[in-house]
């Protein structure tokens, strides 16, 4: 197979080994004469299938017995809707604080401001979302049912550096640092994210959901939105996306086998140092914009003396075959999604060329 170093944030690069295991298995799933994404997901076939993949998120994940699994769609986004939906409904169960760390955040809160109360418990809005607030900076209002936390803002390239420790229940948002650190449990009552970062491919969002929850959902809502309809019927309430459960199953094995999630840590940690000791190590070539305690361990973010420095820098990235490195088209840049899958080869051919680059245009 020829594969580039493709750095996208997502859909990003998946596993060699998953990808040729779909090609092989996909014309004929399991002798039944037929591909996976062609059967009914009511096939036993398919459930087993489906089955897995929830119980390999359990595992890898240390998931608790009093949290549910849903496999769900409309990725990340309807989260952002459906959390205010199922915990706070129009204010009678309380109001919800959103910690505003960049885009995602914002996007979270203003969909949940049409849903019920929200409130901005912290803003980075002022100084350009450069880094994540600490617990002490946190401003909580009396009769909040929960704060939401984006705690990686894939965009501007910054990480909450340690989880919150509050007498609050959390909300998580981790679509882009997904199984790259343990979750504690005891603190959230939802964790959500799309798959197609650090997971397997789009077209299915993940979320874990507290068991208690499920019992306080607020009346009038459709049922694809309501949590507890997707809890009870195992995410099969309706036709789930069958490829990407099944792909994501592939993922969840392969990071199995690569040290689960306390191997997707180090692994995070020790690629994105890679980079951030080039930046660092330039002479100022290259700038990361962003706090150095904020610094993503899966998004890395920087910036060259110009932008047409950095176009040149694009291009012939490009030629190299070091692919989809143009930040998001909001802030402009350069920015390196480092995701679980990526292998680490291609973050060296990254360090590699950003050192002759500088040496060539210092
Ligand atoms: N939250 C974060 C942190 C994200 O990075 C993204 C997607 N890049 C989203 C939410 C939205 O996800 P989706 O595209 O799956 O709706």
């Amino acid at each position: 197979m020829n594969r580039v170093h493709n750095f996208c944030a997502g859909p990003c690069t998946l596993p060699e080994s998953v990808i040729q295991e779909l090609a092989d298995e996909m014309p004929d799933f399991a002798d039944t004469g037929m591909s996976l994404i062609e059967m009914s997901h009511r096939d036993p076939v398919y459930d087993q299938i489906h089955h897995e993949t929830m119980d390999l998120l359990r595992e890898i994940c240390s998931v608790p017995d009093d949290f549910s699994i849903l496999l769900l769609q409309g990725g990340a986004s309807l989260q952002f809707a459906m959390v205010p939906m199922n915990l706070i409904g129009t204010g009678d169960q309380g109001s919800a604080g959103y910690v505003v760390t960049g885009s995602w955040a914002k996007k979270a809160i203003a969909d949940a401001s049409l849903i019920g109360k929200t409130y901005t418990a912290w803003t980075g809005a002022d100084d350009g979302f450069v880094r994540m607030p600490g617990q002490d900076e946190l401003s909580l209002e009396d009769g909040t049912r929960y704060l939401h936390v984006t705690s990686n803002e894939t965009i501007g390239g910054i990480r909450l550096p340690d989880f919150y420790d509050l007498d609050v229940r959390q909300v998580g948002d981790m679509s882009s640092d997904y199984l790259t650190r343990p979750i504690p449990w005891d603190r959230f009552d939802v964790v959500y994210g799309g798959a197609q970062k650090n997971l397997g491919p789009a077209g299915l969002a993940v979320t874990f959901v507290r068991d208690s929850v499920l019992e306080q959902i607020p009346g009038g809502l459709p049922s694809y939105l309501r949590f507890d309809t997707h809890a009870k019927n195992d995410s099969l309430a309706n036709t789930p996306p069958v490829f990407s459960i099944w792909a994501t199953g592939k993922v969840l094995r392969w990071i199995k086998a690569n040290g689960g999630v306390a191997g997707m840590q180090q692994r995070a940690a020790d690629r994105s140092a890679m980079v951030y000791e080039t930046i660092d190590s330039s002479g100022g070539f290259y700038r990361s914009p962003v706090d150095t305690a904020s610094r993503s361990h899966t998004n890395v973010v920087f910036r060259l003396a110009s932008e047409d420095l950095e176009a040149k820098f694009l291009a012939e990235a490009d030629a190299l075959d070091l692919k989809n490195l143009k930040g998001h088209r909001s802030v402009g840049g350069i920015r390196a999604s480092i995701y679980n899958a990526l292998p680490t080869e291609s973050v060296e051919a990254l360090t590699g060329f950003m050192a002759t680059f500088a040496a060539g245009n210092g």
